[in-house]
């Protein structure tokens, strides 16, 4: 047992595990905040493999594929704060209310995860406490400080979808994801529409439910701020120069929409 950050007793992660918040540019002033609910795969290591091949711990049912090289690339050129999630979502998915059942999921797709079955209270509340919750705690935190600063802020949560989903294939190539926010999903559509090639969703894959997620009801919805998640085909994005070109696509599309925001008044001039 090791003391947590928080002067918790962990019965979780320990020394030798990464903390769970990864972040860069944490002192930026760009109005976009990035965050990656799905960016790591890593598993404490009192947890062992959850019962799983590695070969399952690859692929998507462990994280987004792809998304980590892209949202790192996309805040270095945005110069935007990103913050991430470093834990695979099979050990607690961060786009998940805590109180749902695929929250810590027993099984993912078709695989059963044996690490994941009959937990105790204890050991479920550990993983949201030593890694959910900072999380969200940090997301929480900094949009209050920027709040405080007079910084705006423009929420986007990044993710990446598999191409085939339960023998299912998927045409889109990139989708955006929102609830009511009318102000920046439009925005970005139109951006993604004007690339030629690019088969764009709208709410496709997945729309934003306050049962299926989380980061964007709480943090986006619940405070008002604009906001919009994205999803990436993850064979587009699977090497280095995927992700590089992604994140130049979404980089100028971005720089745009900011642009748009401060001639329609939605940010300051
Ligand atoms: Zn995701």
């Amino acid at each position: 047992m090791v003391l947590g950050g928080a002067g918790d007793t962990s019965l979780l992660l320990g020394e030798n595990d990464p903390p769970p918040v990864v972040e860069q540019n944490p002192l930026s002033n760009s109005p976009f905040l990035l965050t990656s609910d799905h960016f790591g795969r890593a598993i404490p290591r009192a947890l062992g493999d959850l019962g799983l091949a590695e070969s399952e711990l690859t692929r998507h049912i462990a994280w987004d594929i792809g998304v980590a090289g892209v949202a790192r690339a996309l805040a270095a050129k945005l110069r935007a704060h990103l913050i991430a999630q470093a834990y695979s979502r099979l050990v607690i998915d961060c786009n998940r209310p805590p109180d749902v059942p695929s929250s810590i999921p027993r099984i993912s797709e078709a695989t059963v995860i044996p690490g994941n079955e009959s937990l105790t209270r204890e050991l479920t509340e550990a993983r949201r406490r030593e890694i959910f919750d900072p999380y969200h705690r940090r997301i929480s935190e900094t949009i209050e400080r920027r709040l405080r600063d007079g910084i705006p802020t423009v929420l986007v949560s990044l993710h990446s979808f598999t191409p085939v989903y339960a023998g299912i294939k998927r045409p889109w190539h990139v989708g955006t994801l929102y609830q009511s926010d009318i102000r920046l999903p439009p925005l970005l559509l139109k951006g993604l529409r004007a690339q030629s090639g690019l088969v764009v969703g709208d709410n496709e894959p997945y729309a934003v439910s306050n049962e299926t997620d989380y980061t964007i009801p709480v943090h986006g919805e619940a405070r008002s701020l604009m906001n919009t998640g994205i999803e990436i085909r993850q064979d587009l994005i699977s090497d280095q120069s995927g992700q590089t070109e992604w994140a130049d696509r979404l980089a100028n599309i971005f720089g745009e929409i900011e642009a748009t925001l401060r001639a329609q008044g939605l940010l300051p001039a």
